[in-house]
């Protein structure tokens, strides 16, 4: 059960984002639209700068004549930037047009629809009445809501709630109806007050359609928003190689949209029906792939940790052999603790898949199924293929080792939304600082790394007059082409910090009368509120030291 101080937490996390302008419902004045955020003034300059982060990380910063630590060789990597609508057929050989589902669950009564993994209930009975009481709320909201809703079903007053007879904890519907522990006809739905009315689980495809064309209207006009970022650069890899002098081992990187129709969005931006992903495709030989696998992995892991997050929230997380698609030889998921979670539970931020030459293969050949342990083409009962590939030559020719192969592909798949939150989430601190008269006074600060800070450096004139002002502007003016910066004489210098610390700004400079006959300025840290003297002159290339 989650803890109540983590909801506390995330209440006022979701709360310092609205209201300092980092996360916004979409639509908001219309009542917003579920699934959908906007990201206010410093909210796009925070996630701007994490994918900044991560494509310079990854692929612009990238020194591809050096061997790096952990890597079985020097690498190249490039960047695309590929259409949210592609054609129908990509989606039908990759395998999500058949199978990128989840099964939903929807309520004859209340007309409410449901993911069916996410139900949990427990039995109840009440004078020989027995029931299956059923919540889609998680976290420590779970189990008061089932008692609630028993309390309801069997007309009982607060203080006969002890006469509920309970059989059992929470367990999730979907294991109790499969175990055989639990039929629809005696279970509760969330917000009906009969049992019975859940209807059958369905396959429902989190893929969004849309149609191509004024005279849209037969099916081979349909088509559909990526869910995932992935297939442009599959589809791309002979054009890349064909266009650039790049060789196998290289990779390609894409930032970009992607769209699934989540059944029940939830967890603020967690589960979102739109969002950025920042993903890597790498090709490398068969015969090296586990190795550069492991490369992938131990890398993006550290990214994580080099900005910031705190080492004891994040996991990396194998999967078991019966958690991996079919066409996986390995995968692992980066996984944080985000507060709306249980204790010991980690919510994904990041999958690192070892798929084999599953994704090429299925570009040229088609639509492949496992059989046998093999992955064989899939065909109808007319002994055709189910869904027809390009037909083109996806292999890659070595010319130095003269050998041909189709290149084993290892991904890492980043959601930059999952990440901001997570950053979000690990910044937010309350602590306590001496105002101007000395008394402590609480104050809430966002702790993130200089580099994903969307404002590196405030500038605060001590007060607007004695020519302060002036060398404040001077300084602005110097400052604000190497970075992000804020020129502020508004309010006491106390509420001045309390805004920038809220902002997460890592350094205020502050202007004073000594500045006027020394030329030295006070920088206090964000973190350790340290206040150093600094001259005025070398301000703009410290700062843009300690940003590097
Ligand atoms: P989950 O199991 O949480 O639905 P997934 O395993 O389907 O995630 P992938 O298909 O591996 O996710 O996508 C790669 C990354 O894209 C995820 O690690 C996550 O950061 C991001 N992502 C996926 N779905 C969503 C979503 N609905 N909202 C926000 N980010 C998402």
């Amino acid at each position: 059960m989650q803890n109540q101080n983590d909801q506390s937490r995330m209440d006022k996390i979701v709360s310092l984002a609205k209201r300092r302008g980092f996360i916004f419902q979409s639509s908001e004045i219309y009542g917003g639209l579920n699934g959908f955020w906007d990201y206010g003034p410093l909210g796009v300059a925070l996630k701007r700068n994490l994918k900044d982060a991560w494509w310079h990380d990854m692929v612009s910063g990238h020194d591809e004549l050096a061997t790096l630590a952990g890597a079985p060789a020097p690498y190249e990597m490039t960047g695309l930037d590929c259409t949210i609508i592609m054609h129908p057929q990509v989606w039908k050989c990759s395998g999500h047009f058949d199978l990128f589902h989840d099964w939903m669950i929807d309520c004859r009564e209340s007309k409410r629809r449901y993911r069916y993994d996410h139900l949990h209930g427990r039995w109840a009975a009440h004078r020989g009445k027995k029931v299956f009481v059923t919540t889609d709320a998680s976290g420590d909201e779970a189990a008061p809501e089932t008692v609630a809703r028993a309390q309801k079903f069997f007309g009982l007053r607060a203080k006969q709630i002890d006469e509920i007879e309970w059989g059992g904890g929470l367990e999730s519907l979907q294991q109790a109806i499969a175990a055989g522990a639990a039929t629809l006809a005696d279970t509760l739905g969330p917000d009906a007050t009969a049992p019975g009315t859940l209807t059958e689980p369905r396959e429902f495809n989190l893929m969004f359609e849309t149609r191509i064309g004024a005279l849209a209207g037969d099916d081979d006009d349909r088509a559909f928003l990526r869910p995932e970022t992935a297939q442009g650069i599959f589809v791309n890899f002979k054009n890349v190689l064909d266009t650039s002098r790049v060789r196998v081992p290289f990779g390609i990187a894409q930032v970009g949209k992607s769209f699934r129709n989540e059944i029940t969005p939830r967890n603020f931006t967690f589960r979102s029906r739109e969002f950025e992903q920042m993903e890597i495709e790498f090709f490398c030989p068969p015969a090296a792939s586990a190795e550069w696998y492991r490369y992938w992995r131990d890398r993006r892991w550290r990214w994580y940790l080099d900005l910031g997050l705190t080492e004891g929230k994040l996991q990396l997380r194998e999967h078991a052999a019966d958690e991996l698609s079919h066409y996986s030889v390995g995968t692992a998921d980066i996984e944080y603790a985000f507060p709306f979670l249980g204790p010991g539970e980690f919510g994904e931020l990041e999958g690192i898949a070892h798929r084999g030459d599953f994704d090429l293969r299925s570009h040229m050949e088609g639509k492949l199924v496992r059989q046998d342990g093999a992955l064989v083409l899939e065909t109808g009962a007319d002994g055709k293929p189910r869904h027809k590939g390009s037909g083109k030559d996806l292999s890659y020719f070595d010319d130095i080792t003269r050998e041909r192969y189709v290149p084993h592909v290892i991904e890492p798949s980043a959601g930059a939304d999952r990440a901001t939150l997570a950053f979000l989430c690990d910044a937010y601190h309350e602590d306590e600082v001496p105002d101007e008269d000395g008394k402590p006074r609480s104050r809430t600060v966002m702790k993130l790394h200089p580099r994903l800070a969307p404002v590196k450096a405030a500038i605060l004139p001590l007060v607007k007059k004695d020519g302060m002002p002036e060398v404040a502007i001077e300084l602005y003016r110097k400052l604000k082409p190497h970075m992000a910066c804020q020129y502020d004489e508004k309010g006491s210098v106390g509420r001045r910090y309390a805004r920038q610390d809220e902002a997460g700004t890592p350094w205020c400079l502050t202007i004073d009368g000594q500045t006027l006959t020394d030329r030295t300025i006070t920088l206090r840290d964000r973190d350790s509120l340290v206040q150093e003297r600094l001259p005025l002159d070398e301000v703009v290339d410290m700062l843009r030291d300690r940003l590097r």
